[in-house]
């Protein structure tokens, strides 16, 4: 297949698709010119990849599928996309996504729900909902998505593919529109490890435009892949492996565990003794980060402009009314409470010394075990509607994916097995984390996975 045809053949997937909405846009002609330009004999040789809707492509809107930034269209790619580029891939498509990144389920969009390719009337994971649901409904190859607490992880488990959160500063931020910006990280999210290898070798490496990207190197990633795993320490936290968890969850993540071990990997017990207070401290520190991110957007600068107002006051806040939805809204109102004088001691810095206590606790855990697994979530993917209504449980679904966010470290989800439920087949993920920079051990031992 010519870059062209791929491109075409995939353009026609995603025209047929009348079930996920996995799409806000997408611009086959631009994606014909980049296939027309394309270098074959390169890594990614003129593969169409979906991109979340908050990572910017030069000349293409770049949303985050917000109302707010409707209008926008992005005057320079980011650097994950200007390397991606490079390696001849072709970005193809402005994939769904609940607004500015802040959700699980893919329902906070102003641009509809994006629905699971599984099972239609069930969520897909969010918020890199459309990359997740795309790549699951073969309507993207590979997709890139944005992790701040675990979107690329918990929606690529609720799908039944593979998703990779890098080591924080392994991949540049530069060009992501941000969310939380010590916890956000762009990165793969594929059909198989492979694809998930070839895609972060792509968009990995040092980017003197990002500070906080690592001046580390990238090793070859694909090597890693088919090499034996004995004698890997596979580290079991009791605190993962609970009664919360769904029936389905433990069995599926269980046998995975067992697989590993007929693999000739050790299980070795560990603890994460902070476990019960990532959330808490997550969606302080989120939001806090939030609240001061999304002051840019005032109608000035960028995207949709309130009319008629009396004044720079009403212009600001008239547009922030008509813009965001309720979930930012709510993030915002949350971050500046918390950052407020009077509060900021009791949230915002408690928050920050669990972040330092969690990070502890891993660096702990890792004298014993070489990565660290469990579920990506704790349950499988809930049907559209239920986590509208009770929010602080939708949070709470995210404790096992907040925490490489707060310690800066790696982590995949791959598919293991699934649950029936109401006719359903609902895919589960399965959580590896690793030191910081060991991306190689996860992709090692997922591929070992099969
Ligand atoms: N569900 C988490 C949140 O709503 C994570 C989001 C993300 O990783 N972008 O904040």
């Amino acid at each position: 297949l010519t870059p062209a045809e791929l491109v075409n053949l995939t353009a026609d997937a995603i025209e047929a698709d009348r079930t996920t909405n996995a799409y806000i846009s997408f611009d086959r002609e631009a994606a014909l010119r980049a296939a027309a330009a394309a270098d074959v004999s390169s890594p990614l040789a003129g593969v169409p990849i979906a991109v979340k809707d908050n990572i910017s492509i030069l000349g293409q809107p770049t949303r985050c599928a917000s109302r707010l930034l409707s209008p926008y269209t992005a005057p320079y790619d980011a650097t994950s996309v200007r390397l991606l580029k490079k390696a001849g891939g072709i970005p193809l498509g402005r994939t769904n996504m609940d607004e500015f990144a802040m959700g699980a389920s893919g329902e906070n969009s102003a641009y509809g729900v994006t629905r699971n390719p599984n099972a239609s009337d069930h969520i897909p994971g969010g918020s890199s909902s459309g990359s997740a649901a795309a790549v699951a409904a073969r309507t993207a190859i590979a997709a890139l998505g944005s992790d701040t607490g675990g979107s690329i992880r918990q929606p690529a488990g609720h799908c039944g593919i593979v998703g990779l959160k890098p080591t924080y500063g392994r991949v540049s931020r530069y060009g992501l529109v941000a969310f939380a910006s010590s916890l956000d990280q762009i990165g793969p999210m594929a059909q198989t490890v492979e694809d998930a290898a070839i895609l972060l070798q792509a968009i990995s490496g040092h980017d003197p435009k990002d500070s906080t990207s690592a001046d580390q190197p990238v090793p070859d990633f694909e090597a890693a892949l088919g090499k034996d795993i004995k004698g890997l320490k596979v580290g079991i936290p009791a605190e993962y492996f609970t009664s919360g968890n769904h029936a389905g969850v433990s069995e599926a993540v269980r046998n995975t565990v067992s697989q590993l071990e007929s693999l000739g990997a050790e299980l070795v017990e560990i603890r994460l003794p902070h476990a019960d207070a990532v959330v808490a401290a997550y969606y302080i520190i989120a939001c806090a980060e939030a609240s001061s991110n999304l002051s840019r957007f005032d109608g000035v600068r960028y995207g949709q402009r309130a009319q008629d107002v009396n004044g720079l006051m009403e212009l600001f806040s008239r547009t922030r009314e008509e813009g965001f939805g309720p979930e930012v809204k709510r993030r915002i109102i949350l971050g500046t409470y918390v950052l407020s004088s009077g509060y900021y001691d009791a949230y915002y810095s408690r928050a920050q010394k669990v972040r330092s206590l969690v990070a502890r606790d891993f660096a702990e855990a890792f004298k014993k075990a070489d990565i660290i697994v469990g579920p990506t979530s704790p349950a499988p993917a809930p049907k559209i509607g239920d986590s509208a209504l009770d929010h602080l449980q939708t949070y709470l679904a995210d404790i096992y994916t907040i925490p490489a966010n707060l310690a800066g470290l790696p982590a995949i989800s791959v598919p293991c097995g699934s649950v029936k439920e109401g006719g359903a087949e609902l895919p589960i993920g399965f959580q590896m984390t690793a030191p910081h920079f060991r991306e190689d051990l996860l992709l090692k031992t997922g591929f070992a996975l099969g």
